[in-house]
C-alpha cells in the first residue's frame, strides 16, 4: 500500500470497530461530509496490526473524498478496512456485525463491496442496515455489478485524452492493457469495437486466453507490460504501477486505465510530465464505477447512471486542457478541482 501525504483536512471521524464474539475488528473512517454520507467500499484484508490497518482506511477513505467529489455525487468520502481473523471464522456472524456498527452511523458512512468482500457480504450487512449498496439490482433501478460502468468511463475517458494529448482517434492505436480482470476485459472490449490494437498481460491464464482468441490480443509476460512500445498504457490491476523506476521506462504518450493509486507518489505526476506522457487521473477516469453503486444507493436507474458517466469524459478535456495551460501535472489539477468542490459546499454550509 501506498503512503500519500493528507491533503485535505483530517478525518471527521475514526469509528474503532471491535467486536470479539463475531472475531470483527477493523475501522471506520469518515473523511468528509460535506458533499453528502461519507461512501466508500469495506476492504476485509489481511493487516498485521491495527495501525497499518488505520493508515489505509484514512488513506482510502481521503481518496473516496477526491473521487466522489469530482464525480459529482451528492456523496462524501469514507472507508471500512476490515482485519481479516487469523484462523476459522464465521463470515455471515462478522458481516453482520458489520452491517450493525455502520446502521449505528445513522447515514453518515455508506458501505460497499472492495477488495475482499463480496454481494454475499453486502446481502449480510443489508440485514442490519440500509446504508449499504452493491447489492443485486431491483427490477428498473442501477445496481449490480459496477465493473461495465468504470470499463465505459475509463473508455470515453482514454478516447478524450486520446484526441486531445495524441491529436489521434482510438482507431489504429496500439494501447497495452495490464490486467484484464472485470473492468480490463470490458475496457479490451470497447477498445477493440473502436479499432484499437490489443496488447495484454494477466498472470490468469483463462482471462488473457479467451480475449486473445476473441480479440486477436497480443500476450506478453505481466514483466514486461509497462514496458512495451504502445501509443496508451491502461494499468487496470495495481496500485502504485507508476513509480520513479517504472515511468523511466514507459514507451508510450498516454496512461489512462481503472486502477486505484496508479502513483506511487505525487511527484511521479510531475515525473509523466517531465516525459511528455499526459496522463489521466485514475479517480476522475475509473468514477464509473462508484456512480452505479450512489445511484443504486440513491435508488436511481441506469438512465442517471448513463447520464453521469457520460460526464466523465469531458471533465477529463477539463483537467487535460488546465494542465496543458498551467504546465502542470494533470493528477496536481484534479485534486485542486476536487477540493474546489468540497471547499464550495463547506462554505455553502456554514
Ligand atoms: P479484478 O480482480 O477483476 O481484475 C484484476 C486483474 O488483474 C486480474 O485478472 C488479475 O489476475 C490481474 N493482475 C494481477 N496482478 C497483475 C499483474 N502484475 N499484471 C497484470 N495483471 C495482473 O479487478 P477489477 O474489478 O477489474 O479492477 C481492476 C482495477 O480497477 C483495480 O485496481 C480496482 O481497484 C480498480 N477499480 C475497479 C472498479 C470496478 O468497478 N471494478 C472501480 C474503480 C476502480
Amino acid at each position: 500500500m501506498v503512503a500519500r501525504p493528507a491533503r485535505l483536512t483530517p478525518p471527521l471521524q475514526c469509528v474503532p470497530l471491535r467486536d470479539p464474539e463475531s472475531d470483527l475488528e477493523g475501522v471506520i473512517v469518515i473523511h468528509s461530509t460535506a458533499l453528502g454520507p461519507g461512501a466508500g467500499g469495506c476492504r476485509f484484508w489481511s493487516y498485521p496490526d491495527m495501525d497499518r490497518a488505520q493508515a489505509d482506511a484514512m488513506r482510502l477513505a481521503e481518496g473516496m473524498s477526491y473521487k466522489n467529489a469530482l464525480a459529482g455525487l451528492p456523496l462524501g468520502g469514507a472507508k471500512a478496512v476490515l482485519r481479516k481473523p487469523e484462523g476459522a471464522f464465521d463470515r455471515t456472524r462478522l458481516f453482520r456485525a458489520f452491517g450493525r456498527a455502520v446502521e449505528e452511523l445513522g447515514g453518515r458512512y455508506v458501505t460497499a463491496e472492495d477488495v475482499g468482500t463480496s454481494v454475499a457480504d453486502m446481502q449480510e450487512v443489508a440485514k442490519a442496515t440500509r446504508h449499504v449498496a452493491g447489492l443485486p439490482p431491483a427490477e428498473g433501478r442501477a445496481g449490480g455489478d459496477p465493473s461495465p460502468w468504470t470499463a465505459l468511463g475509463v473508455f470515453e475517458s482514454m478516447r478524450e485524452a486520446a484526441a486531445f494529448a495524441l491529436g489521434s482517434e482510438l482507431s489504429g492505436l496500439t494501447v497495452a492493457v495490464q490486467g484484464t480482470g472485470n473492468v480490463g476485459a470490458d475496457l479490451c472490449r470497447h477498445l477493440a469495437e473502436a479499432g484499437a490494437r490489443l496488447v495484454i498481460a494477466d498472470p490468469d491464464p483463462r482471462r488473457r486466453e479467451e480475449l486473445r482468441a476473441a480479440l486477436g490480443a497480443r500476450v506478453v509476460d505481466v514483466n514486461e507490460i509497462a514496458e512495451v512500445e504502445a501509443d496508451v498504457f491502461a494499468p487496470c490491476a495495481l496500485g502504485g504501477v507508476l513509480n520513479r523506476e517504472s515511468v523511466g521506462k514507459l514507451r508510450v504518450r498516454l496512461v489512462c486505465g481503472a486502477a486505484n493509486n496508479q502513483l506511487a507518489s505525487p511527484d511521479v505526476g510531475a515525473m509523466l510530465l517531465d516525459r511528455g506522457i499526459a496522463y489521466v487521473p485514475d479517480y476522475v477516469a475509473n468514477a464509473g464505477g462508484i456512480i452505479s453503486v450512489s445511484a443504486e444507493y440513491l435508488g436511481e436507474t441506469e438512465t442517471d447512471v448513463a447520464q453521469r458517466v457520460a460526464t466523465i469524459a469531458p471533465r477529463v478535456a477539463e483537467i487535460l486542457e488546465r494542465a496543458a495551460h498551467e504546465n502542470r501535472s494533470p493528477a496536481a489539477v484534479a485534486d485542486e478541482m476536487a477540493e474546489e468542490v468540497i471547499a464550495r459546499a463547506q462554505r455553502a454550509a456554514a
